[in-house]
């Protein structure tokens, strides 16, 4: 059972009503033994080839993947016993084989400014947070897709973190799922619709490297696009890479959302140190791909990131050598305060630097917003993800 905690509609937060919060959530162990099959986190095609592997006569297949379907992702059911248009019977079999699984909710901390961070365990005893950011008249979800980070960028707070492992299909739907539990994002039938939805896009920007979890992301990806169940839209969809570059085509091909860019610096000499990736794939390698993005066109921009350090990287210079590299592709630029985590060598840029720098940039024709950093008093800003739960338990 997921808890809900009394508190606010994110939909109508107030900067000033909601106090940092945390909580730790009742340990929910799902029943699920090792010859048990995950719905979650099957594509629909894995799904119909389980069903039929254990029984559904093939002229049902097409039904019952269609239906089983609906209540996982439509209606966000957590037992196949409320599975109430399948028979009796086909239930008790299906349960036999197979169970809905998500992450199990640890904790959950609120931002005074209305942003969720979600602590999540799943197998193993391994912990991946994933972040709610509310906003007028939308409502972001950044999921990770990596326990810890293989990366070092040297800024980065995920990057200080030993334990790797990539998460599973149904790991990274599952933070999806669990977030629209706890902000009551599904709809109750005969009551209400899901218009009015609390997560309208979703971002791959929290723990990890999607790109070096290619197959899982993929699939993941592809649940929550078909307009059979979560149905968001591919272009509200980003995915955040390093610059995995063997793996930008493939990104546009496979699952076509939008590209973010964590660029960070402009000559690879400064960039090797911050994105230490960058020895692989250098500057000139990285936009070479970029430029042949497939799905390159206006209506579909690049986002650059570009984390603001104080004098390493926030200078005149850099914001005109950044201009010349983007040149020709439709791109935007976010320019993201350094977000400070304890032990971190780096300093945000004054306010005035990124102004300036963000002057260049749009006067050369990009958008380029100072990103406001949200939840930084829980910190769930960006780079900042790493659990912590063994702090919170020691307290
Ligand atoms: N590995 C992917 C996904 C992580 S996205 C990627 O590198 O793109 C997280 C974003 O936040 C990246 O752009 C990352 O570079 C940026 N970031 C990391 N640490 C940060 C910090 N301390 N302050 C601000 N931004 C940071």
């Amino acid at each position: 059972m997921i808890v809900t905690l009394p508190d606010l509609d994110p939909r109508n937060y107030s900067m000033s009503s909601l106090k940092p919060e945390f909580r730790v959530l009742p340990r929910e162990v799902p029943m699920h033994n090792d010859s048990q099959i995950n719905l979650l986190g099957l594509t629909r095609a894995q799904l119909t080839e389980k069903l039929s592997e254990f029984g559904t006569p093939k002229k049902q297949l097409n039904m019952r993947t269609s239906q089983i379907w609906q209540w996982l992702y439509v209606w966000g059911v957590n037992n196949i016993d409320a599975m109430t248009n399948l028979s009796k019977k086909y239930r008790d079999e299906l349960k036999k084989n197979f169970v809905i699984a998500p992450p199990e909710l640890v904790s959950r901390q609120v931002s005074g400014d209305g942003t969720r961070k979600y602590l999540l365990r799943i197998e193993k005893n391994h912990e991946v947070e994933a972040v709610y950011i509310p906003d007028e008249g939308r409502g972001t979800l950044c999921i990770s897709s990596q326990v810890g980070c293989t990366l070092t960028c040297s800024f980065c707070h995920t990057g200080t973190q030993r334990l790797v492992r990539n998460l599973t299909s149904a790991e990274i739907v599952g933070q999806i799922i669990l977030a629209r539990h706890d902000l009551e994002d599904w709809p109750v039938p005969g009551v209400s619709t899901n218009r009015n939805r609390a997560i309208t896009n979703l971002v791959l920007m929290g723990m990890g490297e999607p790109l070096f979890n290619f197959e899982n992301v993929r699939d993941a990806l592809n649940i929550t696009m078909d307009g059979e169940g979560i149905a968001l839209s591919r272009k509200r969809i980003t995915l955040s890479t390093a610059g995995i570059v063997s793996q930008i085509a493939r990104t546009a091909e496979e699952i076509g959302c939008l590209l973010a860019v964590s660029l960070h610096a402009t000559t690879d000499q400064l960039r090797d140190k911050l994105v230490p990736i960058n020895r692989k794939w250098n500057i000139q390698a990285l936009f070479d791909a970029l430029r042949s993005y497939p799905r390159l066109s206006n209506s579909e921009r690049i986002t650059f990131e570009y984390v603001m350090l104080n004098d390493i990287n926030d200078r005149e210079e850099d914001a005109i050598r950044l201009v010349d590299l983007i040149k020709g592709i439709p791109a935007k630029v976010n320019l993201i305060p350094f977000n400070e985590w304890p032990g971190s060598q780096y300093r945000r840029s004054s306010h005035k630097r990124m102004q300036k720098f963000a002057g260049i940039i749009n006067r050369a024709g990009y958008a380029s917003p100072i990103r406001t950093p949200r939840g930084e008093d829980i910190l769930a800003a960006c780079g900042q993800l790493k659990s912590q739960t063994k702090r919170h338990r020691l307290r």
